[in-house]
């Protein structure tokens, strides 16, 4: 695409809050491909370095498949065999040729990429044979990789440090080459609040505004912007006036973090003395460090799929466990909680057989993992031989029926098995836990708080599957919200169970952290949240500053009102 000239002088663009702050830079705007930005073409001296991108590309996709290949043969002749039917396309040399023609006449590696494969497609839906009709899947499979690929390479080379990135979309992997470059925010046309990328922008503290539609062609390369990521704005080219402002409030905004440090080692508790306890979510053995430091009182959360984003790959059983003993030693003595891989969904794929129409409702977390037990027995004996210090427990993601907790408790045993009898020290009692994430598993607490040593309620998925709304589509962000009361009577019967059960329950989900949801949620008798590292003393200030009554007061009123925005005008009295 051409651009058109972007609109000159102040102007505001809106969208949705998605990590709060405030960042005033130098935009970089990616026009990388997704389905919702098209790319520009190039100058003829680009070709040789497009073609070029294009290859560094096209070689890892194969890298990815040959490695997803391996992983499958000993599984499934099925998956294997659909693997290499992608295998296949992505090395079919006259495609590649085509392709790269295409770039020679001037067009994008990514628009080449997307022609070339949608005339395939096209080609494809025209046959009268069923059999080649289905292969439009695969080569739609193989296009998203390739340009997923492109899209990498593009933000490894182009984003400068002290800038704010403009781009169609966000992925996990691009938040890991942000936090490597320093980026001071991110701004999208595309995603939910809650979705992977989202999430990893504010454990890393970086402020972003997402769903802003025309952000990659309203906004240009080298322009200044200020992001709001309280306010879910974008200011385009600030006068002078609104960016003395906006440093102003920047300005304050450290002052306040500076406050709440004085909160560090004061009990977490409310002002009548009921206590709270406080953990936080990790993603880095950096970040194990920051909480012992915020004096937080475990990691209730690390998201080893993280690893995984980090590396492209699988990890061998040594690899990861030097991870998890660094994470475990740094936090010693305080508990760690290692999720097991939530493979699937909008996070890591690799391994996952094929395309999947609902991700989401897919082969996702310990679905996967029961799938492909290889790979769960190798993390289970990593993360058994971090815990010879007795501070590690596991917990399992997107659980929703009892047998995979009992198929999963079955595989533990195994492990455990296996080291005894290699005569490695472990923790012979790791205590197991499990998410409950799913509708399914929250109405069924009582029968599975019997199997397992204790719970966490993931009210990120919680909410995606009590309201049937992707948490990553913006499209649907007005209905994806945790404070909806249907959200809220599941967690209120999931703390019950777990009290009837005697079992500890906590919340590690983005609710956790919500502003105006903590008080209501210690009245519906959680004692325990797991959040963002940057929002642990903001939470401890919120709890110290109420009494228990309170909390139950604003619980019962939350939960019996029959809309979100009735639980948002409930939760909202009497604050500023
Ligand atoms: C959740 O679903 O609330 C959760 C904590 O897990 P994740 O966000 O990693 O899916
Ligand atoms: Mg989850």
């Amino acid at each position: 695409m051409i651009r058109g000239e972007p609109s000159r002088g102040e102007h505001t663009l809106k969208g949705i809050p998605a990590s709060a702050g405030l960042a005033i830079g130098k935009a970089v705007v990616l026009n990388v491909a997704t389905g919702s930005s098209t790319p520009e073409r190039i100058a003829p001296h680009e070709v040789e370095a497009e073609v070029s991108r294009f290859r560094v590309a096209l070689e890892a996709v194969v890298a990815e498949l040959v490695r997803a290949s391996e992983l499958a043969r000993s599984e499934s002749a099925t998956v294997s065999s659909i693997i290499e039917s992608f295998l296949l396309i992505v090395g079919d040399p006259i495609v590649t040729q085509s392709i790269c023609e295409r770039i020679g006449a001037g067009a994008s590696a990514e628009a080449a990429v997307i022609a070339e494969y949608d005339a395939a497609k096209g080609t494809l839906v025209m046959a009268n044979d069923p059999f080649l009709r289905e292969r439009v899947q695969d080569f739609e499979h193989v296009k998203e990789r390739v340009l997923a690929m492109l899209r990498n390479a593009t933000l490894a080379h182009s984003v400068a440090s002290d800038s704010i990135v403009v781009a169609g979309s966000i992925t996990p992997q691009d938040m890991l080459f942000f936090k490597h470059s320093k980026t001071l925010g991110f701004v999208t046309e595309v995603g939910g609040i809650n979705s992977h990328a989202c999430i990893l922008a504010r454990d890393l503290s970086l402020p972003a505004v997402i769903g802003i539609r025309s952000a990659t062609t309203e906004i240009v390369s080298g322009q200044t912007i200020i992001v709001d990521g309280f306010a879910g704005v974008v200011v385009v080219d600030p006068d002078e006036a609104t960016l003395l402002e906006y440093v102003r409030r920047h300005h304050e905004l450290a002052e306040h973090r500076k406050r709440l440090g004085e909160l560090i080692g004061q009990p977490s508790q409310t002002s009548d003395g009921v206590g709270v306890k406080l953990y936080v979510n990790v993603d880095t053995p950096q970040q194990a460090v920051e909480a012992v430091m915020q004096g937080a009182d475990g990691i209730g959360l690390v998201r080893t799929e993280f690893l995984l984003v980090q590396q492209g790959r699988y990890p061998t059983v040594e690899e990861q466990e030097e991870w998890y003993r660094e994470i475990a030693l740094r936090a010693f003595p305080l508990p760690v909680t290692f999720r097991a891989f939530d493979v699937g969904s909008d996070k890591f794929r690799i391994g996952i057989p094929h395309h999947e129409d609902n991700p989401a409702l897919g082969l996702r977390g310990i679905r996967f993992l029961l799938f492909k037990p290889d790979v769960f027995e190798q993390q289970v004996c990593a993360v058994l031989r971090a815990s010879a210090n007795r501070n590690v427990r596991f917990m399992l993601p997107m659980v929703s029926v009892i047998d995979e907790v009992v198929q999963a408790k079955a595989v533990i045993e195994r492990c455990k098995e296996r080291l005894r009898a290699e005569g490695v020290d472990h923790d012979p009692n790791m205590p197991i836990g499990i998410m409950i994430e799913t509708p399914s598993a929250a109405l069924m607490t009582e029968s599975l708080a019997a199997s397992v040593d204790f719970m966490s309620i993931g009210s990120n998925d919680l909410t995606q599957y009590a309201l049937a709304t992707d948490r990553t589509n913006e499209l649907v962000a007005d209905i994806y919200d945790a404070l909806h009361p249907s959200v809220l009577r599941l967690i209120a019967f999931v703390v019950d169970a777990a009290n009837k059960m005697n079992k500890p329950v906590s919340l590690c989900g983005e609710l956790a952290g919500h502003a105006i949801a903590s008080e209501m949620l210690v009245g519906l008798g959680l004692h325990e949240f797991s959040v963002s590292p940057a929002l642990l003393l903001e939470l401890k200030s919120r709890i110290r500053a109420t009494t228990h009554a309170a909390c139950v007061e604003r619980a019962k009123a939350a939960v019996f009102q029959s809309s979100t925005a009735d639980v948002y005008t409930v939760l909202s009295q009497g604050r500023p």
